[in-house]
């Protein structure tokens, strides 16, 4: 058999001080895992987390983030994000680091425009979230070499200007409480990405725009918007 046309080539991230590439399987991010970003939303901090996903062809890690159409209120989210190196389902809390292949800085582009219409008329929210290029990335950065991913600065500077800073040990849900609930929705594979969240003060982005993304203990992302 053959396919009918060739298949996509497989959506990956390259993997820092390595030149093996990471291939993605599946992206789900949480909403509202930094308790003042879930105020600045209009959110209630003790709600169980939720998750949406992006698709994987969506992560773009050359620098550059293209505006997208059908929107005139692009938002930056800056965010830890997990890499799954195996899964399963109903994973346990105190074994879900064993599954972490490693960690990168993203940025959950987000058509805050689109998002607020869906959240009126109670739809979906693939629009707002899993455009083209919404998912910028770092490489992967292996988990022995990050020391402490439940700690550490997280921060976002626009043109040189700080615009959302927070604390990893901020997030109402931690990284292995987010695989263990994930796990009981989801059978977490090999190669599955999670965006864990963003602190507070998410805002607009227009071309020309230069973004500095960090995590401390991850590393930089630099993004430009085109
Ligand atoms: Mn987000």
């Amino acid at each position: 058999m053959s396919y009918v046309f060739p298949p996509p080539p497989q959506a990956t991230l390259p993997v820092k001080g390595s030149d093996q590439l990471f291939p993605i399987h599946r992206i789900y991010c949480v909403g509202r895992n930094y308790a003042e970003h879930t105020k600045e939303m209009g959110g209630d901090t003790k709600d169980p987390p939720f998750f949406f996903q992006k698709n994987p062809d969506n992560v773009v890690s050359n620098g550059r983030f293209a505006y997208p159409s059908q929107t005139s209120n692009v938002h930056f989210e800056i965010e830890l994000v997990v890499a799954l190196k195996s899964g399963g389902t109903n994973i346990k809390p105190p074994d879900a680091m064993s599954h972490v292949f490693g960690y990168a800085v993203g940025i959950d582009m987000t058509r805050r425009d689109l998002q607020d219409a869906a959240k009126k008329l109670a739809r979906p929210w693939e629009v707002a979230k899993a455009f083209e290029q919404s998912a910028p990335c770092t490489a992967l950065v292996p988990a022995p070499q990050v020391a402490n991913p439940s700690k550490g600065a997280i921060w976002v500077d626009v043109n040189g200007e700080r615009r959302q800073t927070g604390d990893l040990s901020q997030m109402i849900w931690d990284i292995p409480n987010q695989i263990a609930f994930l796990s009981g929705l989801f059978e977490l594979k090999a190669g599955d990405l999670i965006f864990t969240g963003t602190p507070a003060g998410v805002g607009a982005i227009k071309k020309g725009d230069k973004l500095k993304g960090h995590v401390d203990g991850v590393g930089d992302l630099d993004v430009t918007v085109v």
